[in-house]
């Protein structure tokens, strides 16, 4: 039996049962007098002086309610485990019965016998249901007692019950916590939602708002209060848009699909003043305990559009304000250079070289931010077509012939026979763009090597040189504007910090892509470019990721046909029916439509009619896509379409028609570019 030196039997310092016991809070020191009435009563209905509930901690009791202890213990209420019996019943899982300690070999060392009077004693274990024993619910007696079965019978039913409303306070103690994280929780998401930049919108499957924070509140111009409740077509969807918006969603909620979730959407929403403005706006769906709810972050773009309006009138400004008295100044300083006004003194003649070759500077500055602006905005359009290779390398060297000769560098290109698609003036101008680096930062009696290979699908040129290369942390910067490895590189060889950007923007229209290896013997820079191949089935050159909404009852052809899109670059919507066709193409405004002549219910020909009778889908590109020829189809059927297109179908002919019926629309910004 453990005397006071003894260290506690093993269970009752295992770390588990320590946890479990701290966090059932029986070690707090709050006083709970419902805890108090289950002592008094084991005190009462055993004729006990003392009944105790005894936490056994790792080295003391701790009483949590307690009768009849003497006055000094009662107020610390507890004891080293030296004076502890408690810790035998939870060693042993089990009862502890002593009629006389001072008799019995298992606790007649214990210093509750001596200091505390402790003769008789019955203890009870409080197990809670995960196994765990905590402590004992014990009755003491300062005199010998034999206690009888129905006593400890009685000590038992009374342990229980105590032990179940521990567990019951424990459970709701839980609860307790996971409510109140919950609330800290919403209370965080509120405070996020509510100092949010963007509106956010909650409405529930009755189409009615449920949630409308205080962005919300400024971009519509109604406040929460008034707001929640009503309808949310009504309240910030043009009339127009209306119909549309109910179809979609009622569409969700019957199929279960939403091809406008989750996609950046721009639409044209309706302020309580009744002013309309473009917002841009990503949906989700999410299921709620009262059905569906729809939730939506939305911010009004007016004043982007209105910058990216205002840059496109400064480029054009430039274009024309700038341009013309600049080709008059240039013209002037030629004249006067030429000494065909007459001549100029030696130090004159210096500082019109000097204009000269600034004015020229800033000639290409300002042609250069002209073409980087245009094919940014897809103002220029590429015309990819299949060429050779080894032409474009030959007019691009051919118009730096001179250049070179001056700098003493040689240029070497290697023979290719590769076909590349592409626009090939554009692509002359991101070779040149590169030789005339590679030229400008190699030293006298280097070389320039130009090579060209086809590997896989796609055209690999390479434009080396042995010039003095491009430190690492470099090599991706300098394809950003104005960016240069040295601050003074501009000016001292004449560039203007654009051109790899537009060699970029010229190579990523291409769907290709460019970059640059380099050391300190030279650089390398390759870009990659379509092979001739893809000629018929690929979208380059039109800007972003055109959607194309093809519509056929055969759900086979919708597959194929969509993959096919998928893989050339397009994103393929589905429909198998001309109803389906109209709701998606009014909601996901695709940039064009493919459209089965013959289906059933209504027919291609129906459809087209009522996607043009619309004023959200009027504008969109049909190309039917029959079994039919045209004329099969009937009189002037092919000219009440953008183009035909016959099934089994010819890939060629199907992206050439594409392709035509997207640049046939103005530039427009889509959901998916
Ligand atoms: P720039 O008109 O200044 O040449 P670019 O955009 O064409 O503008 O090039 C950006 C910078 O990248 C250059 O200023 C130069 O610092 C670095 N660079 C480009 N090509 C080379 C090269 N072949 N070797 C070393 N540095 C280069």
């Amino acid at each position: 039996m453990p005397s006071r030196t003894q260290p506690p039997h093993p269970y009752v310092v295992q770390e588990d049962r320590l946890a479990s016991l701290v966090g059932s809070g029986m070690l707090d020191e709050t006083q709970e007098p419902a805890l108090d009435r289950w002592t008094r009563l084991g005190s009462s209905l055993l004729s006990a002086p003392i009944c105790l509930l005894s936490m056994v901690d790792r080295d003391r009791q701790y009483f949590k309610s307690q009768v009849g202890l003497p006055a000094e213990v009662a107020q610390t209420r507890e004891t080293p485990l030296s004076h502890s019996f408690c810790q035998h019943v939870v060693a042993e899982q089990g009862p502890l019965v002593v009629s006389d300690a001072r008799q019995d070999l298992r606790v007649r060392d214990n210093g509750a016998v001596r200091d505390l009077g402790v003769i008789a004693y019955a203890g009870q274990p409080v197990t809670t249901s995960d196994g765990h024993t905590l402590g004992s619910f014990c009755v003491i007696d300062s005199k010998p007692r034999s206690w009888s079965a129905a006593e400890l019978a009685l000590l038992e039913d009374l342990a229980v019950g105590l032990t179940t409303e521990i567990e019951l306070r424990v459970a709701l103690r839980r609860s307790l916590a996971v409510h109140d994280e919950l609330a800290a929780n919403q209370r965080q998401t509120r405070e996020i939602l509510d100092t949010a930049h963007d509106a956010f919108i909650s409405m529930g499957e009755n189409g009615r708002i449920v949630d409308w924070n205080p962005q919300a509140e400024a971009t519509f111009g109604w406040s929460s209060a008034e707001a929640i409740g009503r309808d949310l077509a009504d309240t910030i969807s043009p009339p127009v848009h209306r119909a549309a918006h109910r179809r979609g969603m009622a569409h969700y909620l019957s199929t279960g699909e939403g091809p406008a979730l989750m996609q950046r959407l721009e639409l044209s929403a309706l302020h309580r003043d009744g002013r309309e403005f473009p917002l841009e706006l990503t949906i989700s769906a999410q299921p709620a305990a009262e059905g569906c709810r729809f939730h939506a972050f939305a911010r009004d773009v007016t004043e982007r559009r209105a910058a990216e309006r205002a840059k496109d009138e400064f480029t054009s400004m430039v274009s024309h304000e700038l341009r013309t008295p600049l080709t008059s100044i240039r013209g002037s300083l030629g004249l006067l250079e030429s000494g065909l006004l007459g001549p100029l003194s030696e130090k004159g003649q210096r500082m019109v070289e000097i204009a000269v070759e600034n004015t020229d500077r800033l000639v290409r500055l300002i042609n250069d931010i002209l073409d980087l602006e245009r094919v940014d905005s897809g103002a220029i359009d590429l015309n990819p077509q299949p060429c050779d290779a080894a032409g474009l390398i030959q007019q691009a060297v051919q118009g730096l012939d001179q250049f070179a000769a001056q700098a003493q560098v040689e240029i070497v290109t290697e023979e290719t026979t590769a076909v590349v698609l592409a626009d090939s003036d554009r692509v002359i101008q991101t070779l040149t763009n590169l030789i005339s680096n590679a030229v400008k930062f190699s030293s006298a009696g280097s070389t320039v090597r130009l090579s060209c290979a086809q590997r896989d699908d796609e055209v690999l040129f390479k434009v080396s040189d042995q010039g003095r290369g491009i430190p690492a942390e470099k090599l991706e910067l300098i394809f950003e504007r104005f960016q240069q490895v040295d601050a003074s590189d501009s000016r001292e060889k004449g560039g203007t910090g654009l051109g790899l950007a537009i060699c970029r923007m010229i190579v990523e229209r291409h769907g290709g892509r460019i970059w640059v290896e380099s050391s300190p013997a030279g650089s390398v820079f390759s870009f990659a470019l379509p092979t001739a191949s893809n000629a018929a089935s690929s979208p380059e050159g039109l800007p972003g990721r055109p959607s194309i909404l093809v519509c056929d009852n055969d759900a086979a052809v919708v597959e194929v046909v969509g993959k096919m899109l998928e893989q050339h670059g397009f994103r393929a919507i589905g429909a198998q029916s001309g109803r389906q066709a109209l709701e998606l193409a009014t909601i996901e405004q695709p940039d064009a439509i493919l459209l089965d002549l013959l289906m059933p219910a209504v027919s291609g020909e129906k459809t087209a009619a009522a996607l043009a009778k619309r004023d959200e889908t009027r504008d969109i590109p049909v190309v039917i896509l029959s079994v039919l020829s045209a004329s099969e189809a009937g009189k002037d059927a092919g000219a009440r379409f953008f183009d035909w297109v016959e099934k089994p179908i010819d890939e060629t002919a199907l992206f050439h028609a594409l392709e035509r019926a997207i640049r046939s629309r103005p530039t427009r910004s889509t959901s998916s570019s």
